[in-house]
């Protein structure tokens, strides 16, 4: 939604709004912020703020990588308020929030997430298409216990679509929906998942930056709003043993950028699927491995592909069918699109999308068939099962390097600095000595 700084300032003074979080986020997919007095307001959608460009690119343990991969002196980038993106946040008091821009020596910063990702929405605004997304989002919630260990926050027998007063002992997804819905988020709705203490938020569609901004958004606040009830709340890929896996589902369809109607509905072609949706499902499947990083950012992410998990193990495409790759849901006309099940719910929103997109414009300029579509369980059909989503991180990145189209159109710039964090990860992670080595081999061995 557009505002002038005017119906900004306006707000402002209506809500006795006193500080501003100017945020954006990096590239492992966490928000980065300075907080300032609604005084800097000026300066914020004016010249904008200066933040440290080493900030992009921190790696979890604290390790800083930016300095080779942007500029050697660690210098300033500057980061200017979108104000479309402006908002009151209810669980703060007096507190509002905008997401920035970067900039670094007066031109965008394309290593930086949210830049990438409208970078790529211009090349679909060029073919006339205005990509459109919602995302599910699995996560999951802990009672933080006095001792300090982690309880979910429901217990066994709840599982998928339970929905008594039990799902929700302390009224906290009922917190949740309604800070979001105050803010002017898509909520569709939420449901409690399969596992103890798993649950899901829906999104409806909408244009593709401001569905990765909300995602990305409920991420970071909600976890805070998590921690003010006493709570914890994950999105890692596979946070326990005994827990499965959380999935970021991505639902994609096109408008006609002139007309905004949903072009992906065509009577005249197979299953009503129009070229556009067809070709474009070609080019995702073309490039789903080397996508994989993008969709599964961490070590821990590929614990998520396991058989019968709803998470994919073979690549794949298939009419409303859960057990592959991509799944084109049943409904048609408006609604017609397609959904990539193959994401994390640890993935960074911004380039998990960005990436879908540089892939499918490799099937929709080039006209690139889709495989065969696959009716059975493609978990137990071994006749179907052709290529598999890559086993590990490591697997993952050599993909990515092996795909000349992905890195090309991803930009080189944001593909050397996201590898070279995750090739740090994995070195860190291989120096690690698990409980199950321990308990696997430490008697008989
Ligand atoms: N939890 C599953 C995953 O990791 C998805 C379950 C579902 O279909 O909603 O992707
Ligand atoms: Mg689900
Ligand atoms: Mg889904």
């Amino acid at each position: 939604e557009k505002q002038s700084i005017d119906e900004i300032k306006q707000k402002i003074k209506e809500n006795n709004v006193e500080m501003i979080r100017l945020e954006y986020t990096d590239i492992l997919g966490v928000n980065r912020g300075k907080l300032m007095p609604v005084s800097m307001v000026d300066e914020i959608f004016g010249d904008g703020i200066a933040f440290c460009t080493v900030s992009l690119a921190m790696a979890f343990n604290n390790d800083i990588v930016s300095s080779e991969y942007f500029s050697e002196t660690n210098d300033d980038m500057k980061v200017i308020g979108d104000p479309s993106t402006f908002v009151i946040l209810p669980h703060c008091d007096k507190t509002a929030l905008v997401l920035g821009e970067l900039y670094y020596m007066e031109e965008p910063m394309l290593q930086a997430p949210r830049e990438f990702l409208k970078k790529m929405v211009q090349e679909y605004h060029k073919l006339g298409l205005d990509p459109i997304a919602a995302s599910e989002l699995e996560f999951y919630i802990y009672n933080k216990m006095e001792d300090g260990t982690l309880e979910p926050y429901s217990k066994q027998p709840c599982t998928c679509y339970t929905a008594n007063r039990r799902i929700d002992p302390k009224r906290f997804l009922y917190k949740l929906t309604n800070t979001f819905q105050t803010m002017g988020f898509n909520v569709l709705y939420m449901n409690h998942e399969y596992f103890p203490g798993q649950f899901e938020y829906n999104w409806k569609h909408s244009k593709i930056v401001r569905a990765a901004d909300e995602s990305s958004l409920f991420k970071a606040l909600s976890k805070d709003i998590a921690e003010t009830n006493n709570l914890m709340m994950t999105f890692m890929g596979k946070p326990k043993n005994a827990s499965g896996g959380s999935g970021c589902h991505f639902h994609i369809s096109f408008n006609d950028i002139k007309t905004a109607d949903n072009i992906c509905h065509d009577v005249t072609k197979e299953n009503d699927l129009a070229d556009i949706l067809r070709y474009f499902i070609g080019g995702v499947i073309k490039h789903a491995k080397g996508l994989t990083p993008f969709l599964a950012p961490t070590v821990n992410c590929y614990k998520r592909y396991q058989p019968d998990s709803f998470a994919p193990i073979y690549i794949g495409w298939g009419y409303d069918n859960r057990t592959t790759y991509i799944r084109v849901p049943q409904e048609r006309g408006k609604a017609t699109r397609m959904e990539i099940r193959a994401g994390s719910a640890a993935a960074n929103s911004y380039l998990a999308l960005g990436a879908i997109l540089a892939a499918g414009l490799d099937g929709i300029k080039n006209k690139i068939e889709p495989p065969e579509v696959v009716t059975t369980d493609l978990y137990h059909d071994v006749k179907k099962q052709q290529d598999k989503v890559p086993n590990s991180l490591f697997a993952a990145l050599k993909a990515l390097d092996e795909d000349s189209w992905l890195t090309e159109h991803v930009g080189k710039e944001l593909v050397d600095v996201f590898t070279s964090l995750k090739r740090k990860e994995i070195e860190e992670y291989k120096k690690y000595v698990t409980d199950w080595e321990w308990d696997t081999y430490s008697y008989h061995i």
